[in-house]
């Protein structure tokens, strides 16, 4: 390496994540709009750009509301047995609510792991 290089916290920057703020400064959001991540950081000039979340946070946004969706079904299920316009009427909502506010939270946190561990182009090294 020839940049000496600062320590950065994984944790901080997955916790700046998930309140969708830069992974280093924690000031400035990260998003333009509801996931279109900024080329810069507002307050820092934290090159944001060089982020490759692409199809992750869709997929870790899925696998945990599902958890949460299929499990509150089968207990529901299995506790009151109700008609199925009932179970739909319930999950598919709140599986599209949790989804919609969860999306740019693990989008923010993958952006903050990636920082973090200086993937990318993060690291400086490389553009
Ligand atoms: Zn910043």
């Amino acid at each position: 390496m020839t940049i000496a290089q600062t320590e950065r916290s994984l944790g901080q920057a997955f916790r700046n994540g998930l309140l969708c703020r830069c992974p280093d400064c924690g000031k400035s959001s990260v998003f333009n709009g509801y996931i279109k991540v900024k080329h810069t950081c507002d307050s820092c000039g934290l090159e944001l750009h060089h982020q490759r979340a692409d199809d992750a946070p869709p997929y870790f946004t899925m696998l945990i509301v599902l958890h949460f969706v299929i499990s509150g079904l089968l207990t529901v299920q299995q506790t009151y047995d109700p008609a199925t316009w009932i179970q739909l009427s319930i999950w598919l909502p709140v599986s599209l609510v949790a989804a919609l506010w969860l999306l740019p939270r693990v989008k923010g946190a993958l952006i903050g792991i990636q920082w973090a561990r200086r993937m990318h182009g993060f690291g400086g090294d490389f553009t």
